[in-house]
């Protein structure tokens, strides 16, 4: 396994080099997409870590979750005129803090570290997930496939570097040859528990389905298997 640090370096890095891609290739639509693309791997490059319990993706993302759900909670008490002043004082800070620590718990409870998160499936399901998340910012649909691929890309990076941490001991200059036993559990296509598996695989259709309009618009020549 590779420090946080390093995945988020060699994530930027890849960020970098996909951004360089899409302008010299003249794929992107909207000038400050490039950046976009650069932090989208930057994400994607800590996201498999999320799984590892009070691990810093794991406290960035749900910290984060926490802060935009009670936000959410509080910009929407003030479209609403009538709302008594103690539900201002108590439910936004109560929201952050079931995001937090209720939903936050049960994540840690249902995921173990280098199961599906670490898996190939689990590139694909963090690719197709994002145009989604993006669905309310108006975008073109080559800039939306630009920022998922790039979450993609990051996630991979990821897989790779963890991979190569099992088989190489990188200590200053010097690095020794030793087989981990994590070796191979990172590009993997399941995981150990069967119904896990079973559910990243349905999801994974579900995105699939979700995404046909734009992955036919992005790849033409899908169009025949759709
Ligand atoms: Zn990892």
């Amino acid at each position: 396994m590779a420090a946080f640090q390093t995945h988020v370096t060699v994530g930027l890095v890849v960020g970098y080099i996909a951004g360089l891609f899409a302008v010299v290739t003249q794929w992107i639509v909207a000038p400050f997409m490039p950046l976009c693309m650069f932090a989208a791997a930057f994400i994607g490059a800590f996201l498999p870590d999320l799984d590892s319990n009070y691990s810093k993706p794991f406290n960035i993302v749900f910290s984060h979750a926490a802060i935009i759900g009670g936000s959410a909670v509080f910009f929407y008490f003030t479209l609403q005129k009538t709302i008594p002043w103690f539900y201002w004082g108590i439910i936004p800070p109560v929201s952050a803090l079931v995001i937090r620590y209720g939903i936050g718990k049960i994540f840690q409870k249902f995921t173990t570290h280098r199961g599906i998160f670490h898996s190939i499936p689990g590139i694909f399901i963090a690719t197709l997930a994002t145009p989604p998340v993006l669905s309310f910012i108006p975008l073109a649909s080559k800039d939306v496939a630009a920022i998922s691929m790039s979450v993609g890309i990051g996630f991979l990076s990821h897989l790779v570097l963890d991979e190569i941490c099992s088989i190489f001991d990188f200590k200053g200059f010097k690095t020794k040859i030793k087989v981990k036993r994590s070796f191979g559990t990172a590009m993997t296509f399941t995981c150990p528990s069967a119904a896990v598996t079973l559910a990243a695989y349905f999801l994974l259709a579900v995105l699939i389905f979700y995404n046909r309009q734009l992955l036919i618009e992005v790849f033409p020549g899908l169009n025949v298997h759709f």
